[in-house]
């Protein structure tokens, strides 16, 4: 069997759909078929929860605007009216419409799953029933009782082994070949939805490839493959057309948002490869990520992490930085997480270079002026280079202001302005 993972920007309107729906059906194997929510509905069911919280009339509006999203897909690809899926999207937005104004939660995170979850209902129920109009037979998973999770909400971490047993009751290519489901969510033991990080579908698919044991995991982008840097920020970008898993993880790891980083320990493990194609050029190979031993490829790749902060701390009485203030800073991290790209430490400093997360890296500025004398940068960029040439280097740092410079064998940071 062969898991595919179509993402929000491959479902955006009714022809992406369809589009969805060419690609799918050359495919004659067992197939799972692992949907994201349509275009940019998790970012907009984010700021209903916000509004939810002090701006009703604005986020009824807002609310609206979803609805009419989605109805006009619905409109597009079923034009009879009397189809079940008008009923059924219909009581989905009242169920998200109660959610939203709920007040049952106090946890945030808690909350924001069940709000932000309903993007992959909609998207799944429509598309399977869009394929299953089309005489293409699917059966719909609800994969909130499928892929079991822990409850640290927003960022759910799945119990395998209870997810494989659902998974084989649920899944099983006996009476079907062909299953959709909602990528990104799954459920907490105690009943409640979660969901998996954002970006979290590809992670979603490689999961179920893993418990399935599945040929290969085929992810389909708005581009050719992995390329050697992000063509939203470099002009000349070529294809890497074979990369192994460790490349991957690198690549992913260090901002390349293409993949998501948690996508590749699943496949590794059970050694499933992963193949990234083009959406808008089915034909093209793409790139293949699998247990190759070198990067041939002989090109630097470029992989850009934006909106940095840098923050360097000095023990106020010129002690030295040692591992049990390194343990007591790391711990803080972890409880917020916050995610740290690069550090580096001299005798009386220690510098870390984060995601700045606005209220998160004001509070952690606070809580360090404590005990440190603190500097700070923001609004940095992180560029990694790997298999890097001084050639490459010069390309892309020239002109600019160098704040942290790191290398090793493969792979160069520049913490730069
Ligand atoms: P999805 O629709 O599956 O969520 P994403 O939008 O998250 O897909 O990922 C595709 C995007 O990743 C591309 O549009 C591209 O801008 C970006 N990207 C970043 N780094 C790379 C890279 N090295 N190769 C290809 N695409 C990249
Ligand atoms: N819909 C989710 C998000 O936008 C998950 C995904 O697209 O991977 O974050
Ligand atoms: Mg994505």
């Amino acid at each position: 069997m062969i898991v595919f993972k179509f993402g929000g920007t491959s479902v955006k309107d009714s022809d992406g759909v369809r589009n969805l729906f060419n690609i799918v059906k050359t495919c004659s194997d067992n197939l799972i078929i692992v949907v994201s929510a349509l275009g940019k509905t998790t970012n907009a069911l984010e700021e209903i929860l916000k509004l939810s919280l002090d701006e009703s009339d604005k986020c009824k509006i807002k609310l609206e605007s979803l609805k009419d999203y989605h109805f006009d897909i619905i409109k597009n690809l079923f034009p009879d009216k009397k189809h079940e899926i008008y009923e059924q999207i219909e009581e989905q937005f009242k169920n998200l419409y109660s959610e939203s104004f709920d007040k049952k939660h106090d946890s945030f995170d808690l909350k924001y799953d069940q709000v932000v979850s309903f993007g992959e209902i909609f998207s799944t129920k429509i598309i399977s029933a869009f394929l299953n109009s089309q005489e293409f037979s699917n059966k719909w998973i609800d994969i909130r009782k499928v892929l079991i999770t822990d409850d640290t909400y927003r960022e759910a971490k799945i119990d395998m082994k209870l997810s494989k047993t659902k998974v084989e009751e649920n899944i099983s290519f006996k009476d079907n070949n062909i299953y959709l489901t909602q990528g990104f969510i799954g459920g907490s033991k105690s009943g409640f939805v979660t969901t998996l990080g954002r970006e979290g579908s590809d992670y979603t698919a490689a999961v179920l490839g893993n418990l399935l044991d599945a040929e290969k995991v085929v992810v389909w982008k708005d581009v050719d493959g992995v390329l050697n840097a992000d063509p939203q920020y470099f002009n000349e970008t070529k294809k890497l057309d074979k990369i192994s898993y460790q490349e991957a993880v690198e690549l992913a790891y260090f901002g390349a948002k293409v993949i998501h980083p948690k996508t590749l320990k699943p496949l590794h493990n059970k050694n499933i490869p992963l193949f990234v194609r083009s959406f808008i050029n089915p034909e093209g190979q793409g790139t293949e990520i699998d247990c190759f031993q070198k990067y041939d490829q002989n090109l630097p790749i470029f992989i850009l992490k934006k909106d940095q902060m840098l923050i360097s701390l000095f023990p106020k009485d010129l002690s030295f930085v040692m591992e049990d203030e390194l343990s007591k800073i790391f711990s803080y991290l972890s409880e917020q997480r916050i995610r740290v790209n690069l550090i580096q430490n001299s005798a009386i400093s220690f510098s870390l270079c984060i995601d700045n997360a606005n209220s998160k890296s004001k509070q952690l500025l606070e809580k360090f002026k404590d005990d440190y004398k603190v500097l700070y940068n923001d609004q940095l960029e992180l560029l990694t280079i790997r298999h890097y040439s001084e050639e490459a280097i010069k390309k892309v740092t020239e002109g600019r202001k160098i704040y942290i410079e790191q290398r090793s064998r493969h792979t160069s940071h520049f913490v730069i302005k």
